[in-house]
C-alpha cells in the first residue's frame, strides 16, 4: 500500500528504522492517554451525563441541559469551578479574546511574563494597532521576555508588576516561537511567583495544543483560567467548531457576558446539533491526542536522521502536540506541506502555496486535508514564511495516517532534491 500511495523504498526503510527507536516513548504516551481517558470517563459520570444531554436546542437556547452539563464535564476534567464551552466561540483566538476582554477594565494592564503572546492576540491586545483592540479601551500591555537560556526572567517580572497589573497571560505551547513549550509544573512556578508579588492578579493560560499531553492541566497549578480551541485537542477531531474557557466562576462569568451580553451571560446560546459531537470528541480526545503525539515524535525522529533541527527533539518529554522542524528554506517548507497535503483523505489532489492570512503579519503556508476546515488536531502543517523557516506540524487523528503523512513529506522533499537518503 505504501508503494501504491507513492512512497519509494528508501523512504520506507528510513522511516521504519526511525520507528524502531520509539517503542519506549510510545509506551509512555499510552500510559498518559490511559490516565486521561479514565479522567474523562469519571468527569462524565460525576456530571451524570445521559442520553438526553446529547440533543441540542435552537433559538435562544434557554435551559440547554446538554450544553450546561457539558460545561460541568469540562469543569470536572480541568478541575475548575466552572467552564464556558460554546459553539458561538468561533476559534481559539475568539476564546482568548473574550477571556481577556471580559476580565480587564479601562486602566488595567495585561502582562505577558514569558515572552509575547500568540500572533493573533497582538491585535486583540493592540500590540499591533487594530480596530476594537483592548488598547482602544485604555488597557495597556507589558511584556517580559524569556532569558537567553529560555528561563523566566524573575527580576524582570518583579519589576514589571505594578498597581495596574490585572491579568497575566501565559502561553503553554510554543506557538510560532522557537522556545520550548512550558510544562504545567513550570507554569505553576511562574504563577506562584506572580501571585507571591500580587495575589489578586488573574493568571490565564493559553492552553491551545497542550490538553491531555500530560496528566494534569495548568488549572491544577494555580491558573485562574485555561483557554483553548475545540478544533484542536479537546474536540477530539469531532467538534466541528468551538472554544472553551475553564476557570473560576467569576472569570468564566466575566468572559460569558462578553461572549453574549451583560445580563444574559451563560443563560443563552443554542447548541444546535453540536452537543453530541462535543461530548464524543472530548471522550475521544485523550487517544486522539496520543495519536498526534506519536506522529510528532516520529516526525522528529525521521527529520533528525535527515539532519534537520527539530523542536522539541525526538528524545525530550513533550508538553504539546506541535512539532517544529527547521527546514531552512521556503522551498523545503513548501515541499513538506505539499507532502502532508498529498497524504490527506480530503483534498489530497490540491497543492498548497504560501499566502497572506488575516491575523498574521507574514505570508503563511498551510496544509490540511481535514474533515473540519482548519482543524489542527487533524494532520496539518503550517508556518509563517520567515527565517528560520520553521514548519509547525501537528495532529493526526490516527497514528497510521500521521505516519503516512510524514513519509509523504519526506518523499516530496526527496523528489524536489532537497534531501539525500
Ligand atoms: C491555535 C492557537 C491559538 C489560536 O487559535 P485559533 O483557533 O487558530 O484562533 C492561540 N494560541 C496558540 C498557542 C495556538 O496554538
Amino acid at each position: 500500500m505504501f508503494r501504491a500511495l507513492g512512497i519509494k523504498e528508501e523512504v520506507y526503510t528510513l522511516c521504519e528504522e526511525a520507528l524502531a527507536d520509539l517503542r519506549d516513548r510510545f509506551a509512555e504516551i499510552d500510559r498518559i492517554a490511559e490516565y486521561n481517558q479514565l479522567k474523562v470517563v469519571k468527569a462524565f459520570q460525576d456530571a451524570h451525563v445521559s442520553e438526553a444531554h446529547l440533543y441540542g436546542t435552537t433559538g435562544y437556547g434557554y435551559d440547554d441541559i446538554g450544553r450546561d452539563t457539558l460545561e460541568q464535564v469540562y469543569a470536572n476534567v480541568f478541575g475548575t469551578e466552572d467552564a464556558l464551552v460554546r459553539s458561538q466561540i468561533t476559534s481559539g483566538t475568539h476564546a482568548l479574546g473574550i477571556a481577556l476582554a471580559g476580565n480587564t477594565r479601562p486602566g488595567d494592564e495585561i502582562l505577558c511574563p514569558a515572552g509575547g503572546p500568540y500572533d493573533t492576540l497582538e491585535e486583540i491586545i493592540g500590540i499591533r494597532p487594530s480596530t476594537g483592540s483592548l488598547a482602544e479601551y485604555g488597557i495597556t500591555y507589558r511584556q517580559v521576555d524569556l532569558l537567553p537560556d529560555g528561563g523566566f526572567d524573575y527580576d524582570g517580572i518583579r519589576a514589571a508588576i505594578n498597581e495596574r497589573t490585572h491579568l497575566v497571560e501565559i502561553q503553554r505551547s510554543k506557538g510560532y516561537a522557537s522556545r520550548d513549550t512550558f510544562s504545567p509544573e513550570q507554569i505553576g512556578e511562574l504563577i506562584a511567583f506572580v501571585k507571591s508579588i500580587k495575589p489578586d492578579v488573574i493568571c490565564m493560560v493559553d492552553n491551545c495544543y497542550g490538553e491531555f499531553t500530560r496528566r494534569d492541566e495548568p488549572s491544577l497549578y494555580g491558573a485562574d483560567m485555561v483557554v483553548g480551541s475545540l478544533i484542536k485537542n479537546p474536540g477530539g477531531g469531532l467538534a466541528p467548531l468551538g472554544g472553551y474557557i475553564a476557570g473560576t466562576k467569576d472569570c468564566v462569568e466575566r468572559a460569558a457576558v462578553r461572549l453574549t451580553t451583560p445580563g444574559l451571560g451563560k443563560e443563552v446560546g443554542a447548541s444546535l446539533d453540536n452537543n453530541k459531537l462535543f461530548y464524543q470528541g472530548l471522550f475521544m480526545s485523550p487517544v486522539i491526542t496520543a495519536n498526534a503525539e506519536k506522529t510528532a515524535i516520529f516526525a522528529a525522529k525521521v527529520y533528525e536522521r535527515l539532519g534537520f533541527q527539530c523542536h522539541p527533539s525526538a528524545d525530550t518529554t513533550r508538553y504539546d502536540i506541535i512539532q517544529a522542524i527547521t527546514l531552512g528554506s521556503e522551498e523545503a517548507m513548501v515541499a513538506f506541506c505539499q507532502g502532508i497535503q498529498a497524504a490527506a483523505p480530503i483534498d489530497s489532489f490540491v497543492t498548497p502555496y504560501p499566502d497572506d492570512m488575516p491575523g498574521y503579519d507574514s505570508k503563511v503556508i498551510m496544509a490540511a486535508g481535514a474533515f473540519v476546515q482548519g482543524s489542527s488536531i487533524e494532520l496539518s502543517a503550517d508556518g509563517p514564511i520567515r527565517a528560520p523557516y520553521n514548519v509547525y506540524f501537528q495532529g493526526g487523528l490516527t497514528w497510521y495516517h500521521g505516519k503516512l503523512g510524514i513519509m509523504m513529506s519526506v518523499q516530496k522533499m526527496l523528489e524536489k532534491g532537497l534531501i539525500k537518503i
